[in-house]
């Protein structure tokens, strides 16, 4: 991947990638049961020779470019500019085969497990889109997938649960806990104890034990190198003041920010999911909530009690409803070199209708929590403001219609 360059670069020890035990900073690490030390451990000691390959990265980028569709467009919102005062350009995410960021990883994950010669996929799914990515990448490649959904999520999402079926996934429903993602996510987990010669788990965010944060950030960095060259291309300007992404586990941001991490001209913001209110007890501001403690096998700021129990989160946002935050972004925003700032649902669903009237683009309700913060980042005319379209808003159209009956519930 081609890196670009800054005179200031230099002076700094890299962000782009954590130390050599997967650490950024003091967040990250491997916490995982014994089981699993094998797999995970082959993992780690080949993901980087694998992503590094000539034959991976043209196999990869010719995926890339005719089943994703990239480059996306980064595209000047010119009526968006004019509302806010500033230049917005929008990283079109929502424009890639499947309607979001997470096919990047899905994709560049099913190479890496071919190389590894597995033969089976799992994957966890909440709101069933990282489902749909993988099932969507284990049909291209002929593999057999697993989808581990909790079982109140496969009634609250029957089109993606439709979705998988259909690309020949078998979903399998979580019963245990709140039969939620984090129970889903505990099942297969199980199952990759029990199947570790054979499977390959495909994580969909910048989460997990090390090498996956590492990992995902780097097959969604794609995305930051296509901003770089595409913003030179229509400004002549080589870097954005501001890139602007909303976060869930984090790996659209991660995305969006990789080139730029080490350049401090460039002011890096995340858009957590408030909910209801950071103070209502209904939220999923993991960043201002939160506390150092260990999620899904690494080391990062969670919504925890005093027992370190996890807080169960709530945002109307199924792919920000997470209780935690990638160990990358935990970093960033510890050391104030990624600002945060939190949005709630009523201010997230004013910015979809906002973006659909002005712009012609009904953004995913993810996404929307981005778009709902740009009046307060504190940019000016001449700033140039990148923020990840991170997916479409079709899978959300139900709550867009309903809004106004389901607000005042909570799940
Ligand atoms: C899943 C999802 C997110 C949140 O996940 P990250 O890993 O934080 O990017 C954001 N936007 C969309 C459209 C999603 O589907």
């Amino acid at each position: 991947m081609s890196e670009v360059k800054t005179s200031i670069e230099t002076d700094l020890v890299s962000l782009k990638h954590p130390d050599e035990r997967g650490y950024y900073g003091e967040f990250g690490g491997a916490y995982i049961p014994e089981m699993l030390f094998a797999n995970v451990e082959q993992l780690r000691l080949i993901y980087q020779e694998v992503i590094d390959d000539p034959a991976f990265q043209a196999e990869y980028k010719s995926l890339l470019r005719d089943f994703v569709g990239r480059p996306s467009p980064l595209y000047l919102a010119k009526r968006l500019s004019e509302i806010y005062c500033t230049n917005i350009w929008l990283k079109r995410e929502d424009l890639n085969h499947t309607g979001a960021h997470k096919i990047n990883n899905t994709v560049g994950q099913i190479l890496i497990a071919k190389r590894l010669g597995k033969k089976r996929i799992i994957a966890e799914t909440g709101a069933g889109q990282h489902g749909v990515a993988t099932a969507t990448v284990c049909a291209l490649m002929g593999l057999e997938c697993f989808v581990y959904m909790g079982a109140v999520d496969i009634e609250r999402q029957a089109p993606n649960v439709a979705r998988m079926n259909m690309l020949g996934a078998t979903v399998i429903p979580a019963e245990s806990g709140s039969k939620t993602l984090k129970d889903a996510t505990n099942e297969a987990i199980r199952d990759w104890i029990n199947n570790a010669e054979t499977t390959h788990y495909i994580i969909g965010s910048a989460i997990g034990p090390h090498p996956y944060p590492d990992m995902v950030t780097q097959l969604q960095a794609i995305v930051s190198e296509e901003i770089a060259y595409q913003l030179t291309a229509q400004t002549g300007k080589e870097y954005p003041d501001y890139v602007v992404a909303c976060v869930g586990g984090g790996s659209n941001a991660a995305g969006a920010f990789y080139h730029f991490l080490d350049d401090k001209r460039v002011k890096l913001i995340l858009a957590e999911a408030a909910g209801k209110g950071i103070d209502s007890g209904h939220s999923a501001a993991t960043s201002i909530l939160g506390s150092k403690g260990i999620i899904h096998g690494c080391m990062t700021l969670l919504m925890q009690d005093p027992d370190g129990q996890i807080i169960e989160p709530y945002s109307l946002s199924a792919g920000l409803d997470y209780p935690g935050i990638g160990p990358l972004h935990a970093h960033l925003i510890t050391t104030g070199r990624a600002k945060v700032y939190a949005a709630t649902d009523d201010e997230a669903m004013q910015a979809v209708f906002e973006l659909s009237k002005v712009e012609g683009i009904i953004p995913a309700l993810e996404t929307a929590h981005a778009l709902a913060i740009l009046s307060r980042i504190g940019a000016g005319k001449d700033d140039h403001v990148v923020v990840s379209l991170s997916g479409r808003g079709d899978k959300d159209l139900n709550t867009y219609m309903n809004y106004e009956n389901i607000k005042d519930q909570v799940h």
